[in-house]
């Protein structure tokens, strides 16, 4: 009746399992007794089977039925792709490393002048941004490529002008623990569990694997978010002991201090809304900026958080220059899959339109 017993590698969820041997999650959780939920862990080395889709009634019959997670391997597998099949239009840097040692890889596209900036990411529970982001790169290079139009955009006459950076995974060890769950080998055990007491459900995490949250950690009203936030490492909003002490962040903040962004666009979520100023530092074309990203996403422009200590609020600070905070998505993070849709059609065109602002 089974196909055969597999082996569950690093970065495997039940979803992308389906998806790999064109079963439905259904029938996998039917044949494997011991997976109980859709949303349930499922760890490297774990043994599952697999049916055999002949004697399904139904099979997966198109990647778009399944809507998956986006972890750090899949980013490796987009890299590999990008390098493959589109190495004239597109460039990726490793700009540095994560606290387990996986790449922060920035992808290049474009030959102008104007350099602007998308980061993703940045939360661990926030992974569809990370998502979003390479869909979007994939999509504008094929539409390059190809000397497309995307939407009504002219796709190679917008990227001589402009030279895009993009950094989709500010954290893939915390993104690689939200959808995998922790186990004994990983080397991070005792100190995630404890963190968490002792849940072994990361819903709710969004900062790196050693605690820190990424967008808490940047020198612009510091001391202010760390005085207000938790004191030690914790799941979500613990600043650190100091800036910029996390390798993510330093890979980011390098990245901006080599180049020459004219403005940045940072994706999270959720809220439906364009974070634009920080203590009014912002220049003032921000406003007009952000009411056309408001115009093509439907998103609400909203002029600060009231919080410190993020990678936006520090870019305006540090260059006076714009900086956006874009709040892809609504409802509980993790975001349901089937937020993706709307993320997509509601952003794709913002992404378009911050090229040109
Ligand atoms: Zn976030």
């Amino acid at each position: 009746m089974f196909l055969h017993r597999y082996v569950v590698k690093t970065g495997d969820t039940i979803h992308k399992v389906a998806q790999q041997f064109q079963v439905r999650v259904f029938d996998l959780l039917l044949n494997n007794p011991q997976l109980e939920h859709v949303h349930q862990y499922i760890y490297p080395n774990e043994q599952i089977n697999i049916p055999d889709p002949r004697n399904l009634t139904r099979k997966v019959v198109s990647p778009y039925e399944c809507v998956m997670e986006y972890g750090p391997s899949d980013l490796e597998d987009d890299v590999n792709y990008l390098r493959k099949y589109y190495p004239s239009f597109v460039s990726t840097q490793k700009i540095g490393h994560s606290v387990m040692g996986k790449p922060i890889y920035a992808f290049v596209v474009g030959n102008g002048k104007k350099e602007v900036f998308y980061s993703g990411g940045w939360h661990a529970n926030e992974w569809l941004t990370s998502k979003f982001l390479v869909t979007f790169l994939k999509e504008l290079v094929q539409h390059y490529q190809a000397n497309l139009s995307f939407f009504h955009y002219q796709v190679s006459k917008i990227l001589d002008q402009v030279k895009l950076f993009i950094v989709p995974m500010v954290n893939p060890d915390g993104i690689e623990l939200v959808q995998q769950g922790i186990y004994e080998e990983h080397p991070y055990y005792h100190s995630v569990l404890t963190m968490n007491k002792w849940s072994r459900r990361f819903e709710h995490w969004s900062s790196n694997i050693r605690g820190v949250d990424l967008n808490h950690q940047w020198p612009a009203g510091w001391d202010v978010e760390a005085k207000e936030s938790p004191q030690v490492p914790w799941p979500r909003h613990y600043s650190g002991k100091a800036p910029l002490t996390e390798p993510e962040v330093k890979a980011v903040y390098h990245l901006t201090k080599k180049n020459n962004f004219a403005y940045v666009l940072a994706f999270h979520s959720q809220g439906q809304v364009i974070y634009w100023g920080y203590k009014n530092l912002e220049p003032s074309q921000s406003k007009a900026m952000v009411e056309r990203l408001s115009l093509v996403s439907s998103y609400e422009p909203i002029q600060t958080a009231d919080s410190d200590g993020g990678y936006k609020d520090w870019f305006i600070q540090e260059t006076g220059r714009p900086g956006f905070t874009i709040e892809v998505g609504v409802g509980t993070n993790p975001l349901p899959f089937t937020a993706f849709s709307e993320i997509w059609a509601n952003n794709s065109q913002l992404a378009l339109e911050g090229l040109i602002l």
